[in-house]
């Protein structure tokens, strides 16, 4: 029998505003000690009363413009009741039955294992609520007493969560991975969240469930949890899958449950069945007033959404002649694609020509990259400017710097922080273009080394090559090398009878 998948996803995302949801305690809640970040809104006191975050409002709004969703006039907050200890109120204050966005749609490639191609993915809905305190938990050990224990930090209670649920459109880990990476994309050039996956700022709720091919009734759903990655959501769906269709097959059917991923050991493993579900009760948030949204502000607020990935990917390739895989590059993340523009930008008029534009963003995709990829740092971080960069590029062009001790001094730059020019002058780093100085280098080379100098003249060409490389190595790099090779081939000529 062949099965067909059908995924949706829950993303809760967390906004980068300065202070949190209903109150004004910072909700950079990571940069603090624990417990220090709160207030009685956020501890949950009683007689605390919240206070809407407009900032938040915005950002929710703005992130349902950009994924074409209707923006209702009128919303509202709902209570979420269960009880938990990471819950400081004993609710949720969250958007049940008038999210502030509905029924929008986001466009992926398609999974090219599949016939259905590039399409919009339904967007459910985009909601806002706020995140609940951070627990961690340890074991028993002989240093507690043989106890287990857990310990709250409030400081996370109270940050702004945006939801993003999707349609159940989605028809395999492929789809969800790129639907995933084009929406944390987006965010991220939105401005409204850092996307920052390590530190949970961005996390993702699977619902995936398999059906016959060709059925148009969908089959029951678990809901996965637990992944901290793209990666470990795409390996996530396809363990539930093979799960599934194994369960189907042996003549079982799939139970409806919650389950978590375990990364280390590759599998997901039983949560919570839908008998143990909450039951929320929802109603409506006494505490705070219900929104009216003005078809003004909306407007607004369309008219000032940033550009996105895909439209400035297009923009970029056509400026500045760019491949379609360097114009990828260049704007997995807006850090990366302002770093480019900052750099094009300081190009004097006579140097920004595509080619030059071009040399900019090999570097780009290239080393610079490479370093940053080691020490996982944004490029919004990186100790070499744009125009720290361009210097270093205008020594390659005047001659100073081969490409291979430009690479060098792009890793001296890199890990100090100090310009191109410097370094060169301080290390005697720049390119010998000077005939006579290589032409000794030429001469130590041929008296070391008299079975190449044979082999050349009994006919190896290569042997010359070899030569070349030693003179290289005299000059520690600096010779320019097609200087470097023509003297070689002279000094060897020099020697035939
Ligand atoms: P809940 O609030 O219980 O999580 P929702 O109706 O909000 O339920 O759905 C949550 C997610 O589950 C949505 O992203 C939706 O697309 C997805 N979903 C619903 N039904 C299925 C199904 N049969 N298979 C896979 N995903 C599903
Ligand atoms: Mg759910
Ligand atoms: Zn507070």
């Amino acid at each position: 029998m062949e099965y067909e998948t059908v995924i949706g996803l829950e993303v809760h995302v967390q906004l980068d505003t300065r202070s949190k949801m209903f109150c004004g305690c910072p909700a950079d809640y990571q940069s603090a000690e624990p417990n220090t970040r709160t207030c009685p809104v956020c501890l949950g006191l009683p007689g605390a009363l919240p206070v809407i975050n407009r900032r938040a409002v915005e950002f929710t709004v703005m992130t349902g413009l950009a994924l074409h969703c209707q923006i209702p006039e009128f919303t509202k907050f709902d209570r979420k009741n269960y009880p938990y200890p990471d819950l400081m109120k004993g609710y949720q204050i969250s958007q049940y039955d008038l999210p502030l966005a509905l029924n929008g749609y986001l466009e992926i490639n398609g999974d090219p294992d599949l016939q259905y191609g590039g399409r919009p993915i339904g967007v459910e809905r985009v909601h806002l609520e706020e995140d609940v305190a951070k627990m961690q938990h340890f074991p028993a050990s002989p240093e507690n007493h043989a106890e287990s224990y857990s310990l709250v930090d409030v400081n996370r209670s109270g940050v702004p969560l945006m939801e993003i649920v999707s349609k159940p459109d989605l028809r395999s880990p492929e789809e969800a991975r790129q639907y995933l990476t084009s929406l944390h994309s987006m965010v991220q050039y939105l401005g409204v969240s850092t996307g920052n996956m390590q530190d949970g700022n961005f996390r993702c709720d699977a619902n995936v469930s398999i059906r016959p091919a060709g059925s148009d009734t969908f089959g029951t759903r678990t809901e996965v949890k637990n992944m901290n990655s793209f990666r470990s959501v795409y390996l996530a769906l396809e363990y539930e899958v093979e799960r599934q269709r194994r369960v189907v097959e042996d003549g079982g059917t799939v139970v409806q449950e919650t389950r978590g991923w375990v990364d280390d050991r590759g599998v997901t493993v039983s949560q919570r069945s839908k008998e143990y579900a909450h039951d929320y009760r929802y109603f409506p948030e006494p505490d705070l007033p219900p929104l009216n949204i003005g078809s003004e502000w909306v407007d607004r607020m369309r008219s000032a959404l940033p550009e996105l990935a895909p439209q400035r990917k297009a923009r970029l390739q056509g400026e500045y002649d760019l491949s379609e895989y360097d114009a990828d590059q260049l704007t997995v993340s807006r850090s990366i694609a302002d770093y480019f523009e900052a750099a094009v930008s300081l190009m004097s008029e006579t140097t920004k020509r595509p080619a030059a534009a071009k040399e900019v963003a090999n570097w780009m995709i290239g080393d610079l990259s490479y370093l940053l990829n080691q020490d996982h740092r944004d490029i919004a971080d990186c100790p070499v400017s744009p125009s720290g960069l361009l210097e270093l590029l205008g020594l390659i062009a005047d001659g100073t710097l081969s490409t291979s001790l430009a690479k060098t001094v792009l890793e001296q730059m890199y890990a100090t922080g100090v310009s191109a020019p410097v370094i060169v002058r301080e290390q005697g780093l720049a390119q010998i273009s000077d005939t006579g100085a290589i032409e000794t280098a030429v001469a130590e080379a041929i008296a070391a080394n008299p079975k190449a100098v044979a082999d050349y003249l009994s006919g190896k060409e290569t042997a010359a090559r070899f030569l070349m490389g030693q003179v290289m190595r005299i000059t520690k790099g600096q010779a320019q090398p097609e200087l470097a090779l023509q003297l070689v081939q002279a000094g060897l000529e020099a020697q035939r009878p």
